[in-house]
């Protein structure tokens, strides 16, 4: 259908809306770019119109005008993903959630916010109260509660409260359909899961509530190591020790600190770097072990003191940003996703390195899966060409160790390698039209004549709940 899109922008009045081609094309972007393979295939795949909704009133009513006309919807929050989840890939309307940020309730282990608040600034909110979110994403200065929940997984603190999935991290959110009459559904308990990682395809997220921890006085630590065993086996015993408390444990080989010019002068130059969050009453013990795997403690600083000395926050050399930061220097960087073999065992991972050639650093981060302490690594690879990246990849699995495609934007993709009938008998409930998202569903084409029931009936006995 050829949509008018003047007289959309019309039918969605009060609403704001944004039709300025440059400003479009912008918030039609994420860091899919990270990846050379998802570069090629999204780069000039644009939105239409950006609409911008303050209130549930206007969320609705951008639903139901995009149900009349028949128009594709993208959600969007900080537009941090990595994937192009939040690229419209048929076009269509933009639904930017950032005007629809209020943080709703503060209490004991939890806060409700509206979906577009941005992440910073509901930890800001918790920590005046004694809180702050149990996990969050190293993007947090940008990226909202409902992109987080909507496409992220886990994060800091997740080596101490597990990932955004665990039973009790999202205790509750509510979502709206894409009908004549759009209703929001509030999702408890296991339901949860139906709505997070759906990257946008299975309703609007309005509303999220979730864990709080206590607030603590952390300090951002880096340690250096001769060796990236040295490096790694410490990440793994500060991962599981009973005396020192974490929110952050990530690894880093030496060649890639290489890349982070703000860090000059506070930390050993050529040495394999741990970046870590530890409460300031147990610095000494983290201290202690850090000396044990034979390091060296180069940096230990608060927030105020790291903002004092113009460095950014410790997590900035974490997770999804080690790769931004070589990224800013050189853009034939890239990365990739893979398990370490659990327990993770720091000799292997050293034997695993030589095999993989010169053009892969390695970057570990610790995290807590089903009680115990998993690894995962988001190696830099200088990319040349596909079939040399599928040749890396292959190489890891050929040791154990598990890849998760990060140059797919497909939710079938990635951590979800299957199809998830669930996901998609409530995307069918949700979205009947299925305009929100629909081409980053490899599935969704084969099930949508299909009734929810029918399409639940395709769930393997032996799926997960
Ligand atoms: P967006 O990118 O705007 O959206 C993400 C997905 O959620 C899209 O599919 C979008 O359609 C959907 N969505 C957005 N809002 C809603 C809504 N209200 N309802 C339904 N669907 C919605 N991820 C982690 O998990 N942990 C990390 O530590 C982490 N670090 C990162 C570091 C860098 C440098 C980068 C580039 C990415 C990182 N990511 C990380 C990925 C990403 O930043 C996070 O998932 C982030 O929380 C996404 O939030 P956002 O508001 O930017 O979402």
């Amino acid at each position: 259908t050829v949509i008018d899109w003047e007289a959309f922008a019309c039918a969605l009045d009060p609403v704001e809306t944004i039709s300025e081609t440059s400003t479009v094309k912008r918030r039609s972007r994420d860091f899919f770019w990270y990846s050379p393979i998802l570069n090629a295939q999204l780069k000039r795949s644009f939105g239409d119109l950006v609409a911008l909704p303050q209130s549930i009133d206007e969320i609705a009513q951008c639903l139901r005008v995009a149900h009349a006309f028949d128009a594709p919807i993208t959600i969007r929050g900080g537009g941090t993903g990595n994937y192009g989840q939040a690229v419209p890939m048929d076009g269509g309307l933009i639904l930017d959630m950032t005007a629809f940020s209020d943080i709703l309730d503060i209490g004991d282990g939890f806060v409700t916010v509206q979906a577009g608040a941005n992440i910073k600034e509901v930890n800001e909110a918790l920590n005046a109260k004694g809180w702050e979110l149990a996990i969050f994403p190293s993007t947090q200065d940008i990226a909202t509660i409902g992109g987080f929940v909507g496409g992220g997984s886990s994060g800091i603190g997740s080596v101490a409260n597990g990932m955004l999935r665990d039973p009790g991290n999202i205790l509750s959110l509510r979502a709206m359909s894409v009908t004549a009459a759009p209703e929001e559904h509030l999702f408890e308990g296991d339901a949860i899961n139906h709505m997070h990682h759906a990257w946008g395809l299975n309703g609007v997220i309005t509303e999220v509530t979730l864990r709080t921890v206590p607030h603590r006085d952390w300090i951002g630590c880096m340690a250096t190591f001769d060796s990236y065993e040295e490096c790694f086996s410490a990440g793994y015993a500060l991962a599981q020790s009973a005396e020192v408390g974490r929110k952050l444990v990530s690894t880093v080989d030496a060649r890639i600190c290489a890349y982070f010019p703000k860090l000059e002068g506070h930390i050993r130059p050529e040495k394999h770097l741990m970046v870590s969050l530890v409460p300031r009453e147990d610095l000494d013990a983290y201290r202690s072990l850090v000396a044990m795997q034979s390091g060296s403690v180069d940096l230990a600083m608060s927030e105020a003191e790291l903002a004092a000395a113009k460095l950014p926050h410790v997590f900035e050399f974490s997770y999804n940003h080690t790769t931004l930061q070589v990224l800013k220097a050189d853009r034939s960087a890239t990365y990739l996703q893979v398990g370490v073999p659990t327990p993770p065992d720091p000799a292997k991972v050293a034997a695993l390195a030589p095999k993989l050639g010169d053009d892969v650093w390695m970057h570990h981060e610790f995290a807590l899966l089903n009680k115990e302490i998993v690894s995962f690594d988001l190696p830099i690879i200088w990319f040349t060409d596909e079939p040399r990246l599928r040749e890396i990849e292959a190489i890891y699995e050929k040791d154990g160790f598990a890849v998760y495609d990060a140059h797919i934007c497909m939710v079938e993709g990635g951590g979800l390698k299957n199809a998830d009938y669930r996901h998609l008998a409530w995307k069918k409930r949700m979205d009947p039209k299925g305009l929100l998202n629909s081409a980053k569903s490899r599935e969704w084409k084969n099930v949508a004549h299909l009734s929810p029931e029918q399409i639940e009936e395709l769930i393997p006995e032996d799926a997960d709940v």
